[in-house]
């Protein structure tokens, strides 16, 4: 069996002054640094990109982006190209539900985005997941399916590429999806990156949890076979609850090989 590295990625979302996050991403820096065998990416808004880029220069942590154009420069007032990112971040998250629904994100753009952050030589963490009412029509893996299909058309860098799943309902809400739920829909996708792009990157492919994970709750998604970590929003806001979840992830990797 391929031997994954976990993530553990935190998405700030819209918090955080540039001073604040650079406090923040001290914070975790220096609270993983005895930590392996986990890739950490910590995700700021654009405005804190440069401090956080900074304060982890001499850690392992990765920083990412929380969104990018899929142009490549030019009149786009207010958006951020992939290489402006250039020399600041090494991920970028694409497709995250707030980007559909609060921005009326497609998977047609969002495919865009995946393709235009490889390109400029970023790994694009493609969000996909299912709203409560989807689920309750038991129609969840068909969509997150169809979803993930639509998200990745015309995308070829395998090797670059962290799905996240993240169903609606669970994200900011407190309540988590089982972690039977998640490898259910995680092994769909891994099913599904490899119907369109062949076992051997299916079984590469870093493919992440996310939804009201916390220190306490991290564990369990852990130890299925298709998760490969998380991406936590609300958790990710507090030095100490993140590197707490970065340690579960690294001692059941630890403990797996
Ligand atoms: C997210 O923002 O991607 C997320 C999973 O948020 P939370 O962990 O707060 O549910």
């Amino acid at each position: 069996m391929t031997r994954r590295t976990p993530v553990i990625a935190g998405n700030w979302k819209m918090n955080t002054t540039p001073d604040e996050g650079k406090e923040l991403a001290i914070g975790i820096a220096s609270g993983c640094d005895q930590l392996d065998g986990v890739e950490v990416i910590v995700c700021p808004p654009f405005t804190g990109l440069a401090a956080a880029a900074e304060a982890t220069a001499n850690s392992a942590i990765s920083v990412g982006a929380q969104n990018i154009s899929s142009e490549p420069s030019g009149a786009f007032t207010g958006e951020i190209s992939a290489a402006m990112l250039e020399g600041l971040v090494t991920h970028v998250i694409v497709g995250h539900s707030e980007r559909r629904a609060l921005y009326g994100e497609t998977d047609e753009q969002i495919a865009a985005k995946a393709v235009a952050a490889a390109a400029a030589g970023l790994s694009p963490i493609v969000c996909v997941g299912e709203s409560l009412e989807v689920r309750q029509s038991g129609q969840a893996i068909e969509f997150v399916e169809n979803q993930l299909r639509e998200s990745l058309s015309g995308y070829t860098a395998w090797n670059q590429l962290i799905v996240a799943y993240e169903p609606v309902w669970a994200i900011g809400t407190g309540e988590a999806a089982t972690p039977q739920q998640a490898q259910e829909i995680i092994a769909a996708i891994r099913a599904g990156i490899s119907g369109i792009a062949g076992d051997e990157h299916a079984s590469r492919t870093r493919v992440l949890y996310g939804g009201s994970v916390n220190s306490t709750n991290i564990g369990p998604f852990m130890d299925r076979p298709d998760i490969d970590g998380a991406l936590v929003g609300g958790a990710s806001l507090k030095s100490d609850e993140f590197v707490g979840i970065v340690e579960v992830a690294a001692r059941l990797s630890a403990e797996a090989s």
